[in-house]
């Protein structure tokens, strides 16, 4: 399938998503995740109308995008991968935003790097809710630590919360990850009234829909509009 039509074919099962469970289109984003990809595919997609896209390494990212960016100045591009900290600086000047920030030790990094920051970096704390994956903070009380620590710092934006359902058949599993993901966003919301908890980032091709009904405002969709991708 043409990236192009790939495009289509997701914006119709958002929109019938978006029908089926009363939600209005406008508060989800779609992600083009472009990892694995190259630049002519990245081309196809923004052709296709995707303004935001995700990566999941700061070299490769660093790669494709600090030319693409030269091209598309309106370009959106956020990290979905796991940060290490000696690569915060260049993540820094090269990301609008930070989805998967998962441990302290990084908030202070990322912290230290944006002081000098006209725009504030985004920042979503990624929520473990999955078995599978590693990553993220485990428990609320973590994330509250990790609140606090990103509201201190005045170059970090908070803007909500990042997750990795599992990856299995079991869609009641799933759509357990994202509503434990929602319960998150509405402690923290009560806890810090001020902070902005808005985006919550969760459904990637294979789940996007369920995450849909049950809240999400952003989708990372990456095989099901690049097709497979070989790592
Ligand atoms: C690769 C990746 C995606 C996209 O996965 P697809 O299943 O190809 O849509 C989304 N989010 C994260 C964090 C990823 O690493």
């Amino acid at each position: 399938m043409e990236i192009s039509d790939a495009v289509k074919r997701i914006q119709e099962r958002i929109e019938a998503a978006c029908v089926r469970s009363g939600r209005d289109r406008a508060a989800i984003r779609l992600m083009g995740v472009s990892k694995f990809q190259g630049i002519a595919a990245i081309e196809k997609a923004w052709e296709g109308g995707i303004r935001l896209f995700g990566e999941s390494r700061v070299q490769e990212a660093a790669e494709k995008f600090i030319p693409f960016k030269r091209q598309h100045p309106e370009v959106e591009l956020h990290l979905i991968g796991s940060l290490q900290r000696n690569k915060a600086k260049t993540a820094v000047s090269l990301f609008e935003g930070i989805q998967s920030v998962d441990r302290e030790a990084l908030i202070a990094e990322l912290g230290m790097w944006t002081v000098q920051r006209e725009k504030p970096l985004g920042i979503l704390l990624e929520f473990h809710t999955g078995e599978e994956t590693k990553s993220g903070f485990s428990g609320v009380d973590a994330l509250c630590r990790a609140t606090e620590q990103v509201l201190s710092y005045p170059g970090l934006a908070l803007q909500g919360l990042m997750t990795i359902a599992p990856y299995t058949d079991d869609t009641a599993r799933i759509r357990a990850s994202f509503r434990s993901l929602v319960a998150a966003q509405h402690t923290l919301a009560s806890r810090f009234p001020d902070g902005d908890w808005s985006c919550l980032s969760m459904g990637m091709s294979d789940d996007f829909e369920i995450a849909i009904e049950e809240g999400s405002t952003l989708v990372r969709i990456g095989s099901a509009l690049f097709g497979p991708r070989e790592p």
